[in-house]
């Protein structure tokens, strides 16, 4: 059993810096867990406290069912992968891979042989002899993870594992990994800010913010009920319109005057909410139509497949992705159609309030 608990952990730098703020999470046994958030919200500093190399002010960190705030990281029976992968540049593959059960005292022969079984399992068989430096930046990620996997720990702590990749080999190493936790069933923590990778990759995603979790959930979860403004903003790869409303007499939301179908929200009139739609989930047409946000299409990327189309109306810019071909509205006004049962309302304070 290696779930991971944590409860309560709180922890300022130095110079006053709240890194975490209260930070409770209960991680499975087996499950991929990502910590997302955007840069300086406590990610790193919560996965190591997790690993032991950061003393917490306060809370406790659970694997296994055991108590293991007060103890040092080498006793946590956990592998962290850094970012920069920290390999020894002038030891081999088998020796980077076999390092840790060296410093184990596990005798030469053994670890030899684990160090080549778990190199093979990473598709590292044929790279044994040489060092870090003769390796691609994915090659050289396997072998920081198989030096973490030699060991057989209880669970693993990942750094952005994937950030030294270029894009392409990024996607690769990203599959690579998901389908190596499947295998191995072992508990895998993994931080980063890339949205895109924790939807990918996770069962279930934390997202932080100043040191503090504002939601748990998987990534359809996250994606689609985002529960507070925070995570409607963070979670997409194209943002999320949030657009400022106010509640009309019939329970539409009034947004730069237009009436616009919200679902069931129990909000009185004259309520002011944030009318929130993702671009995928809107249409586009050329001629006007009740439910429809008229605005200037004022920028089109394309991204493939799609096109974002962005347009000033009244109450700001509003995204659409359409199709690559659907034409665009001639004469450069078009109006968008929020699908009503993709529609969140926020309230003043950012959290979700539509049921
Ligand atoms: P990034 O994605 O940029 O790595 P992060 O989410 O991992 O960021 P942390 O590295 O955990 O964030 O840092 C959280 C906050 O604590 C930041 O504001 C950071 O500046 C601060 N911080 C981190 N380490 C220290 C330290 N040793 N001394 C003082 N402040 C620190």
């Amino acid at each position: 059993m290696a779930a991971i608990e944590l409860a309560g952990l709180r922890k300022t730098y130095p110079g006053g810096v709240t890194a975490l703020d209260s930070v409770g999470l209960s991680i499975a046994d087996g499950e991929f867990f990502a910590l997302l958030g955007p840069s300086g919200c406590g990610k790193t500093t919560l996965l190591r406290t997790v690993a032991g190399l950061e003393a917490a002010d306060g809370g406790a960190v659970r694997i296994g069912g055991e108590d293991v705030t007060a103890l040092p990281p080498g006793r946590r029976d956990v592998a962290m992968v850094f970012q920069d992968y920290a390999l020894f540049p002038h030891m081999t593959v088998s020796d980077n891979i076999a390092y840790p059960l060296r410093i184990k005292k596990v005798g030469g022969a053994e670890r030899r042989a684990k160090a080549a079984e778990t190199a093979g399992a990473l598709g590292l068989g044929a790279l044994l002899g040489r060092r870090p430096g003769e390796l691609s930046g994915g090659q050289q990620q396997r072998v920081a993870l198989a030096r973490a996997m030699a060991v057989r720990p209880r669970a693993f702590l990942l750094d952005e594992p994937l950030s030294n990749l270029d894009a392409r080999l990024r996607l690769e190493a990203r599959t690579f990994l998901k389908r190596l936790q499947r295998e191995l069933r072992v508990t895998c923590v993994f931080v980063t800010h890339d949205q895109a990778e924790a939807l990918a990759l996770a069962d279930r995603i934390a997202v932080l913010e100043a040191g503090r979790v504002r939601q748990t959930g998987t990534p359809v979860e996250v994606f689609r009920r985002p529960a507070n403004t925070f995570v409607a903003s963070f979670i997409g790869s194209t943002p999320m319109n949030l657009l400022d409303g106010v509640v009309a007499e019939d329970g539409r939301v009034l947004v730069g005057g237009v009436p616009l179908p919200a679902g069931p929200h129990g909000l009185a009139a004259g309520e002011r909410v944030t009318f929130a739609v993702r671009p995928e989930y809107v249409g586009l047409r050329g001629t006007p139509a009740p439910g429809a946000l008229p605005g200037r299409v004022t920028v089109v990327e394309h991204l493939g497949s799609t096109r974002l189309v962005t347009l000033d109306g009244e109450a700001g810019p509003v995204r659409a992705v359409v199709d690559e071909d659907a034409p665009l509205p001639a004469g450069g006004t078009g109006w968008v159609v929020p699908r009503p049962e993709r529609v969140l309302l926020y309230g003043a304070d950012g959290g979700l309030i539509t049921a």
